[in-house]
C-alpha cells in the first residue's frame, strides 16, 4: 500500500486502524462470490467424485485464495467509498 498519492500527495493513511472498513469489504466481496459460485452448483447434479472432506477443504482454500486476490481491489474501493462520502484534504508534509 502507498502512503500517498504519487500525483497529489493525497494521503491514504488517515488514521490507525482506517483498513479495518477494507478488511470488511474484502470479507464482503468474498463470501459474496463464493455465493454466487455455490448458488451456481446447486443447479448441477451432485458428484461423488470428490469427497466431503475435500469439498470443504476445497472451499476453505478457494476463501483464503479469494480474500489475498481480492484484498487490494477492496481496499481501493474502501478508499474510494470513504473519500467519495467524506472527501479529506491534502496535507503536505
Ligand atoms: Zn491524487
Amino acid at each position: 500500500m502507498l502512503l500517498r498519492c504519487s500525483v497529489c500527495g493525497l494521503s491514504y493513511f488517515r488514521e490507525s486502524g482506517y483498513y479495518v472498513g477494507g478488511m470488511i469489504f474484502t470479507y464482503a466481496l468474498t463470501a459474496g462470490v463464493l455465493l454466487a459460485v455455490y448458488l451456481v452448483l446447486l443447479l448441477f447434479p451432485d458428484s461423488k467424485v470428490i469427497t466431503e472432506n475435500w469439498r470443504i477443504g476445497l472451499w476453505a482454500v478457494s476463501a483464503f485464495v479469494l480474500s489475498i486476490v481480492l484484498s487490494r481491489p477492496a481496499y481501493s474501493l474502501w478508499l474510494s467509498v470513504d473519500y467519495w462520502l467524506e472527501p479529506w484534504r491534502v496535507e503536505r508534509s
